[in-house]
């Protein structure tokens, strides 16, 4: 039994906005840990369940940790979430509030994910966020839901932090004769991650994150994310915070659903960049979700980016 809900997957009347590509979002903000994440996180964990682990070990404050918290709930397993200071209370509530047991330590992701990493024994599994060839199995299923029901998109716009997503995505594209349709790979700027991995050809670090999509905040991609760009069409797609915070409220909007930056970043492509969408018939966007942000929290941002007024 997967620990993730099939979601619905609804054309878009209002991000069509009258252009000819038909808009098709696939709506993985409903899972219930609020992210897609719970499709890789689910498979990792019960494959690690029937392989022996008694429990589970994260260091992800974000939707990574939710889902591993919502995982372990469902199986019945304790899971450890290890996370720094800088931590927001509401993440800490929502790690509680899945059963997860919450333990702060350090001042930064790095030292909180070496006492995490410390703390493994050998009934215990640590689960990754993005790096790890189950999760992308698990997140393919998105795209075989999308293809059962009777869609073959003929391109896919996706978010991308360390390269988990877009690895599932191309993962489902691959196993439903889909590998050759392009896919536009979303960063925001102070994010880029992924995009400074095809300017160099290679895998690389960034020396800092600067974007407040902190889901979209791995200064590294997964080696296997860079490998892909250089054997599919995944194109680079970049937006700065202000669009990717106006995304999310203009889609609050549109489809009354709240999501994080991160995903917003996705949605800013459709919204501002209509013309990278115009040469297709039917597009996929993947509205991975995310449950860290509030509406007065995504408000506020909206104001200091762009010193607009709240648009209402
Ligand atoms: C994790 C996450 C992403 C990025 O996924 P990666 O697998 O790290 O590329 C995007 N949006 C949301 C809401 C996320 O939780």
């Amino acid at each position: 039994m997967p620990l993730h809900a099939p979601t619905p997957l609804i054309e878009s009347l209002s991000l069509k906005a009258g252009g000819a590509t038909r808009i098709h979002l696939k709506m993985e903000a409903l899972q219930v840990p609020g992210s897609f994440k719970i499709r890789g996180v689910g498979h990792a964990c019960e494959t690690y369940a029937r392989g022996g682990a008694r429990r589970f070990i994260s260091s992800s404050g974000g939707n990574a940790g939710l889902a591993v918290a919502y995982a372990g709930q469902r199986l019945g397993l304790p899971v450890l979430v290890v996370v720094p200071e800088t931590t927001t209370e509401r993440a800490k509530s929502l790690l509680a509030l899945f059963g997860a047991d919450v333990r702060v330590h350090g001042r930064t992701w790095q030292e909180a994910n070496e006492l995490a990493t410390s703390l493994l024994t050998p009934d215990a599994a640590f689960v990754h966020p993005f790096d790890d060839p189950l999760l992308w199995d698990g997140h393919a299923s998105m795209i075989d839901e999308v293809v059962a029901s009777g869609l073959r998109p003929d391109v896919v716009v996706v978010a991308v932090g360390g390269g988990g997503l877009l690895s599932g995505v191309m993962a489902g594209l691959v196993r439903n004769g889909l590998a050759d349709i392009p896919v536009l790979a979303a960063e925001t700027t102070g994010a880029a991650s992924l995009k400074a991995a095809m300017d160099a050809g290679e895998p690389v670090s960034l020396p800092a994150i600067t974007s407040i999509a902190t889901s979209l905040g791995a200064k590294r991609v997964a080696d296997h994310a860079v490998a892909l760009t250089q054997t599919h069409d995944i194109r680079s797609a970049l937006v700065s915070d202000a669009e990717a915070v106006r995304a999310c409220l203009r889609f609050m909007d549109d489809h009354r659903v709240l999501v994080e930056p991160a995903c917003g970043a996705a949605l800013a492509v459709v919204y501002d960049q209509p013309e990278r969408l115009a040469p297709f018939k039917n597009a996929l966007v993947i509205v991975c979700g995310g449950a860290t942000a509030t509406l007065s929290q995504l408000q506020q941002w909206d104001r200091e980016l762009s010193g607009g007024a709240i648009k209402g």
